[in-house]
């Protein structure tokens, strides 16, 4: 802790120092001067244009970048006001990111191979080409080289509101000069870059070695109720252990109530420090006695590490919040630049599902099924899981006799897509830009950045083959290179290519997981299923959604008191949590006060990343809704060739309604009539 500190004080002291140096350099009255002289040389018909335009250079033109004469002349050199000579330099920019994006794209993921794929020996070079990013000087090297002024200059940015608003009317020409425009929206100094992965890498390592041995966790009555060598990690981990015991109908609750009161310690920093990653001492979470072999020992709590690692990553981010014009906040950043949905937009949609009757109805309906009242951890309760018809070994038989290699795998996709009514020509093109890879980890889809690149599909092949996990998370990673293909190849031009944001790539890629079993020519003889299916995501999307509100609050929190210490933020977290707790989860589970939703690492290393799962969700059964009766591949094809628009306005275009909660309720409405 000591060290990192010391990095952040000398940090911050540097930042003072850029902070002096890049005081407004290009003041209202030089604006003026430059708007009249562009008057004179262009007349008032690109006004617009060149008012934005110049406004927006000068933000981020230093004293370094020339004098005021110097970006006078720079403007009025560089602005092109003739459409078609705009045109011509559009198609330039295209061309040329298209090759620098592509190309760096593919030193990467050829730089990452011996990490990310089986089969590959490992050399003394490999984590270091692995960790290296092609992509990090590019914002540096533009602006010096003044590419980034002269394109800010002709091709300007336009603000969350007016994309949505002004948007409608735009062609996708437009929309791919407005996505020029958010190319250099901001000029972070790369020592302040560096330095935020580097504390985003020490929070990561923080909770990458938070595990707790609950092998030697015991309850009041002195038992162990876990294997002795079981460690694991906060609070996917534990997480997932507590979910395995809801088939234990003997021993469950119990476990689940100790793992429970783990949580409980970690978020409010009383666990023990000696406890954590230790495999040597025994802990007891209800009353915190700590022993070595059978002597009790003092032992400090953890003292607000949790919170002191939560505080540097806030600190770092506000430190670059001056270099972003437009998103003066990480709230804005990851909200209104990212997801490109406003904050209150994405709390008023989290907070009517959450206030919504079919919470209480399936709250009431999980009571039932598990014969007791909730507990607050049931936010985890995972019993609506499908279960299907065939068992998992016989599943395994016929997907690893399909497919014993990724040859028959790859052999295989363009049938996948012929099966879901693409025609055999566009199957055939889309799977000729899919490479099919052996994944060391759990798998992932990586899309090309240029269209003579291939999307990479990466999952689980085994030395026998692909297994049914392999190949169901192959079948969302295909979805996710569909989605990379269509988006690359077939939208109107290059700046708009891909999706709104990522939310909206998971929706494809879960609409192609749900059909795994009708892809192989498996017809899925349980009619319960989808409502099974559409209660089990709903519940996690409340889930969710509660752990979000208190991420978004926290920041809130943060940004409104910026000089708070790890105390107050730890108090101050947990007071959120049960806030949230007790206006929205409290009503239904019947238990008040409870800090449950503050658990999430997520919050620590990836801050207000989560909204996106359930958005993901949201889309993906507004999609469902969308393509019932039509031919998947058409519609598919048409929607992902949309490009990049403004969220809502891609939801119009592609289903012809805004994104919303409705369709998620309707689905759980149905399936209530089904599921007792
Ligand atoms: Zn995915």
């Amino acid at each position: 802790m000591k060290t990192k500190t010391l990095i952040l004080m000398i940090l911050l002291l540097s930042i003072g120092k850029i902070d002096a140096q890049k005081d407004k350099f290009i003041k209202q009255g030089d604006l003026d001067k430059i708007y009249k002289s562009l008057e004179i040389k262009h007349g008032s018909r690109a006004m617009f244009r060149y008012e934005r335009g110049v406004s927006q250079a000068a933000n981020f033109w230093t004293k370094e970048d020339g004098s005021i004469e110097d970006f006078e002349k720079f403007c009025l050199e560089n602005f092109v006001s003739n459409d078609n000579e705009l045109a011509l330099l559009f198609s330039r920019l295209e061309l040329n990111f298209e090759k620098l994006y592509g190309n760096l794209n593919t030193i990467s993921v050829q730089f990452k191979k011996p990490l990310h794929l089986s089969g590959y020996y490992s050399t003394v070079v490999d984590n270091e080409f692995g960790g290296y990013n092609p992509f990090a000087h590019l914002n540096d090297d533009f602006f010096n080289n003044k590419i980034a002024f002269k394109i800010i200059l002709n091709f300007p940015f336009y603000s969350l509101d007016e994309k949505k608003i002004a948007g409608e009317n735009w062609t996708d020409r437009d929309w791919g000069y407005a996505r020029l425009g958010d190319v250099f929206s901001s000029r972070v100094p790369s020592l302040l870059l560096m330095k935020k992965s580097e504390i985003l890498s020490e929070a990561d390592n923080y909770i990458a070695n938070y595990n707790i041995y609950l092998g030697n966790v015991f309850d009041n009555s002195g038992k162990h109720l876990f294997p002795k060598d079981l460690a694991l990690i906060t609070h996917w981990g534990l997480r997932d252990e507590l979910k395995s015991h809801y088939a234990d109908k003997k021993h469950g609750l119990e476990k689940q109530k100790l793992i429970y009161n783990v949580m409980k310690r970690i978020i409010t920093q009383t666990i023990p420090q000696a406890v954590i990653n230790n495999p040597n001492l025994t802990w007891n979470p209800y009353t915190n006695k700590v022993f070595d072999k059978a002597i009790e020992i003092d032992a400090e709590r953890e003292a607000d590490t949790r919170y002191e690692y939560l505080l540097d990553v806030f600190k770092i981010m506000k430190s670059i919040d001056e270099y972003y014009p437009n998103f003066p906040t990480h709230i804005n950043r990851k909200f209104d630049m990212e997801m490109e949905m406003s904050q209150q937009e994405v709390e008023t949609m989290f907070k009517e599902l959450l206030s919504s009757k079919q919470v209480h109805s399936v709250a009431k309906l999980i009571e039932k099924r598990l014969g007791r009242k909730l507990q607050a951890f049931d936010i985890w309760y995972d019993g609506f899981k499908p279960r299907g018809t065939m068992s998992q070994e016989e599943l395994d038989e016929k997907v690893l006799a399909l497919f014993p290699n990724n040859a028959t795998f790859t052999v295989y996709l363009p049938k996948m897509l012929e099966k879901l009514g693409f025609s055999k020509e566009k199957a055939d093109f889309i799977c000729s830009k899919v490479v099919v890879e052996a994944s060391r980890g759990a798998g992932h889809a990586w899309g090309a950045r240029s269209k003579d690149d291939k999307a990479h599909l990466r999952s689980r092949i085994g030395e026998n083959g692909m297994d049914y996990k392999g190949y169901n998370i192959a079948v969302h990673e295909f979805g996710h290179n569909v989605e990379q293909t269509i988006s690359l190849h077939f939208v109107d031009n290059y700046f708009i290519n891909g999706v709104p944001n990522t939310a909206f790539t998971e929706a494809l890629a879960f609409v192609f997981q749900k059909r795994d079993l009708e892809l192989i020519g498996i017809e899925n003889s349980d009619a319960l299923q989808q409502h099974y299916l559409a209660l089990d995501i709903f519940w996690s999307c409340v889930e969710i959604m509660g752990v979000s509100l208190v991420d978004i609050y926290t920041w809130q929190w943060m940004y409104e008191n910026p000089n708070a210490t790890a105390v107050q933020l730890n108090y101050q977290v947990n007071k959120i949590a049960i806030e949230v707790w007790n206006e929205y989860f409290a009503p239904i589970f019947g238990v008040k006060n409870e800090p449950i939703l503050a658990v999430y690492s997520h919050m620590i290393i990836d801050p207000l990343y989560l909204s996106a799962y359930p958005i993901g969700h949201l889309i993906e059964f507004q999609l469902e809704k969308y393509l019932q009766n039509k031919i998947i591949g058409d519609e598919v094809l048409r929607i992902f060739a949309l490009g990049r628009k403004h969220p809502q306005l891609w939801m119009q275009q592609a289903v012809g309604e805004d994104l919303s909660v409705k369709p998620i309720l309707n689905s759980v409405d149905e399936a209530l009539k089904y599921i007792k």
